[in-house]
């Protein structure tokens, strides 16, 4: 449509502009108002996000909070958005005054180990107790299917039967995530504040499978969880130079190694210290030795996932995760979940950067938008030629790439 000006519509248009400029002014003039009703009061204390934040978390910096999980109204968002509440909508706000009276009584804080068809159980030091989670919590909100999680840090209240009551969730700072089975587009906390995923395979029986050791290494990094490889049943090396030149070119590419046998004992020291003081999701196919592993590093410690997860097939998405407890400090993740992990909306073209070595050499490719398959002067074919990118590597780059998305 051409272009012509129409001096009576340009009238119309300062005079809309112009109300707008009043209303917005008329808004900030309320919300100012009421910010201050609240100063009064002292119910809007800037500084209390503090308040919430478990000890340990004292020194963190808002950006490693990956998710911005803010469910409680302690962030300044929430503030911001409370004060403009109280300002529109003062049903909707009663009740989130309500939920702030609520939350400063809370009786205690605790960390949820358990979560089961929503219900909780939060480790509250010296005792658990089992909890619901308060109606108010909502996760669709937020983009998740499940507001609670294992691993999260949660302040709860005794509900006088015996049971408590989930209050609210403290800012996370890692989530281990999975698309919902029946929601799609939501996702699923599986695991909250992990620190690490061990990495299990087992060099026979069963055979290695390197491509599902590459894709956890991708699952990992995307959810920011440092990944460890520990290659089990070492006791089963017939041919050392191998076996050597399979697992080594993983810590020159810079991953952590451990190599151990749970029937010699063989690593076992090294993975209590890897363990120490962190969370750790355990991942690896079954039978690669995660119990036995477990078992060596503290006796009587015993996962679980394998009885649950044959329950937990079929129709019900009942995912039930554990934290355990280590003696000597940090927790140990067991969950049948992690099947499925990480690798939801990867595209194509993302691949090569969790590939370091294919990474390196991509930019040499003639083609920019090189896939790395048939393309003429590819450098990373040549690089795997030249023996520069190990074949297995690139065997599951080109096999991870076709199962994903373009
Ligand atoms: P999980 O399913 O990953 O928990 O594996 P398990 O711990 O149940 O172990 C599966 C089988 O492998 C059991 O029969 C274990 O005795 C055996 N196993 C575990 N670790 C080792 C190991 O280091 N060497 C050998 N030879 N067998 C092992
Ligand atoms: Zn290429």
């Amino acid at each position: 449509m051409p272009k012509h000006r129409d001096p009576l519509n340009e009238r119309s248009l300062h005079v809309e502009q112009h109300e707008r400029q009043a209303a917005k002014g008329e808004r900030r003039r309320k919300l100012q108002s009421t910010k201050k009703k609240l100063q009064r009061t002292g119910k809007s204390k800037r500084p209390r996000r503090k308040d919430w934040m478990p000890d340990d978390l004292d020194g963190w910096d808002d950006a490693e909070y990956t998710y911005h999980e803010r469910i409680m109204p302690a962030g300044e968002r929430e503030r911001r958005r409370r004060v403009e509440r109280l300002a529109f909508r003062p049903a909707e706000a009663e009740e989130d005054e309500r939920a702030v009276e609520t939350l400063a009584t809370a009786d205690w804080r605790g960390l949820v180990v358990e979560a089961s068809a929503g219900l909780y159980r939060v480790d509250l030091g010296d005792r658990t107790l089992l909890c619901r989670p308060r109606g108010v919590l909502k996760a669709e909100e937020l983009g998740f299917t499940n507001v609670v999680a294992v691993g999260d840090q949660v302040l709860v209240r005794e509900d006088g039967a015996g049971g408590g009551i989930v209050e609210a969730v403290l800012p996370r700072r890692s989530a281990l995530v999975r698309p919902d089975v029946f929601y799609g587009h939501l996702q699923q906390v599986i695991v909250a504040n992990a620190d690490q995923v061990l990495i299990v395979a087992s060099w026979r029986e069963p055979v290695i499978w390197l491509e599902l050791i590459d894709r956890h290494l991708i699952a990992a990094e995307r959810s920011n969880l440092r990944p460890i490889i520990c290659v089990n049943k070492i006791d089963l090396v017939d041919d050392e130079a191998v076996f050597q030149a399979t697992v080594q070119p993983y810590r020159a590419l810079g991953y952590r190694l451990i190599l151990t046998s749970a029937r010699t004992g063989a690593g076992v020291k090294q993975l209590r210290s890897v363990l120490h003081a962190r969370t750790t999701v355990l991942a690896g196919l079954s039978g690669v030795g995660k119990s036995s592993l477990l078992a060596a590093v503290q006796p009587g410690l015993a996962l679980r996932t394998g009885a649950v997860s044959a329950r937990g097939e079929g129709r019900h998405t009942t995912v039930q995760t554990t934290l355990l407890r280590l003696a000597a400090g940090g927790f140990v993740v067991d969950t049948p979940g992690i099947r499925e992990f990480g690798l939801s909306d990867l595209h194509r073209h993302e691949l090569a950067q969790f590939f370091p070595e294919i990474a390196a050499l991509a930019p040499h490719c003639r083609f920019k938008d090189c896939a790395h398959s048939d393309e003429p002067e590819c450098a990373v074919r040549a690089g795997v030629s030249q023996g520069e990118i190990l074949t297995s590597r690139y065997h599951s780059y080109r096999q991870i790439y076709a199962s994903l998305p373009t």
